[in-house]
């Protein structure tokens, strides 16, 4: 997961937040949520 604006690498947050990944910029602080694929099955 990169950020749009500045083309790099996003941290991820530890905690998920509706079976979404939480992505942090460290540079501008944009925050994006990744849905989880539905084939991740149990
Ligand atoms: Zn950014």
């Amino acid at each position: 997961m990169t950020c749009k604006k500045c083309h790099i690498q996003m941290r991820e947050e530890k905690r998920t937040f509706h079976k979404q990944r939480k992505w942090i910029c460290p540079r501008c602080g944009a925050v994006r949520f990744q849905l989880t694929k539905k084939t991740d099955k149990k």
